[in-house]
């Protein structure tokens, strides 16, 4: 679709170890020597991404099958910027994303610290330079991540990471990874007041999969600007009734709940999403990772439309409930 026919878009919520082209990822893999599973380019391109018929049932299951190679792949600071640029670039090309946040894990990154953080981090902010002085209609912004399988130390090095830079192009903080037994997210919250106040972005992987306790006691002590998924708030009248009174932004990603699992058929999708913009929370559509769920916005409205989930009119709603919730100055 050329261009001209696109209107401008945002994606808020797409993870750099699910976005980058498979073939690009093949020749990273090739430059750095990293030994892979197969010699077919093929078997590789199977390995990072999912069809729909992969039957995938968890977050934890994709993390350990799909993320742990594209993580490997690109923990160094130069298969970072490589990956980093061509998400940004193919994003505006592709689909016309002209607010384009992009997040990862720097540590999830550096061969368990042989690599020097820093080096990833501005590594990564130098892709998003050089790709937004090829295509200066972009606004970029990174988000660092932190992880559920992380200490408390590891978790508390990455925000003063994204504080460190936060000048630079790292507009904001999150948590993300598989669900972990004993995990507690209110542990985390001394961390996520500190990023408030210093003025970073603030988005939570929360209500994907487990139980909405969690999400529940996160909107009303911490209040975060955004959510990452959230959607299992549709079970919860006064938790929905919270949202829409905070305007807070759930980053919805269609295809990505469908290929992990997390929503298991397109007539449960329907129910939840529908639930839960009847009720008005504001939403957003993003693709957690194009490449790695086979999508892109684009075919996620043509997805959305074409399963009577929502109209185009609705679409477009979203995309502008995304230009504003952007954490881009
Ligand atoms: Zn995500």
């Amino acid at each position: 679709m050329p261009k001209i026919n696109m209107p401008d878009r945002a994606e808020l919520h797409n993870h750099l170890g699910a976005a980058v082209d498979p073939p690009i990822m093949w020749s990273i893999a090739h430059s750095q020597g990293i030994r892979l599973p197969s010699k077919n380019y093929w078997d590789f391109e199977d390995l990072i991404t999912i069809d729909v018929a992969e039957g995938y049932n968890s977050v934890a299951e994709v993390d350990k099958a799909l993320f742990y190679w594209t993580e490997l792949v690109q923990s160094s600071p130069e298969a970072v910027e490589t990956s980093v640029k061509s998400v940004i670039g193919g994003g505006y090309r592709k689909c016309n994303i002209v607010i384009h946040e992009l997040r990862f894990n720097p540590m999830n990154r550096n061969r368990s610290g042989e690599k020097d953080l820093d080096h990833i981090i501005l590594a990564a902010i130098r892709g998003m330079d050089r790709a937004v002085q090829e295509y200066p209609q972009v606004k970029a912004g990174l988000i660092l991540m932190m992880d559920r399988k992380f200490t408390f130390t590891q978790n508390e090095i990455i925000l003063a990471k994204a504080l460190k830079y936060k000048n630079r192009g790292i507009v904001g903080l999150d948590i993300a990874g598989p669900q972990v037994q004993g995990f507690k997210l209110t542990r985390l919250y001394p961390l996520f007041r500190q990023a408030k106040k210093s003025g970073l972005g603030l988005t939570i992987h929360t209500g994907e999969e487990g139980n909405l306790r969690e999400m529940r006691d996160l909107v009303k002590v911490i209040r975060p600007e955004r959510i990452g998924h959230g959607f299992l708030a549709w079970q919860d009248q006064h938790l929905m009734k919270e949202l829409a009174r905070q305007k807070t932004v759930l980053e919805l990603c269609p295809t990505s709940n469908l290929r992990c699992g997390v929503i298991k058929s397109v007539a449960a999708m329907k129910e939840i999403y529908q639930t839960l913009y009847k009720n008005g929370v504001k939403l957003t559509i993003n693709t957690d990772g194009p490449e790695m769920y086979r999508t892109n916005l684009f075919k996620e409205r043509q997805f959305l439309v074409d399963q009577g989930i929502f109209n185009s009119k609705q679409i477009d709603e979203f995309n502008r409930n995304a230009m504003k919730a952007t954490f881009i100055k």
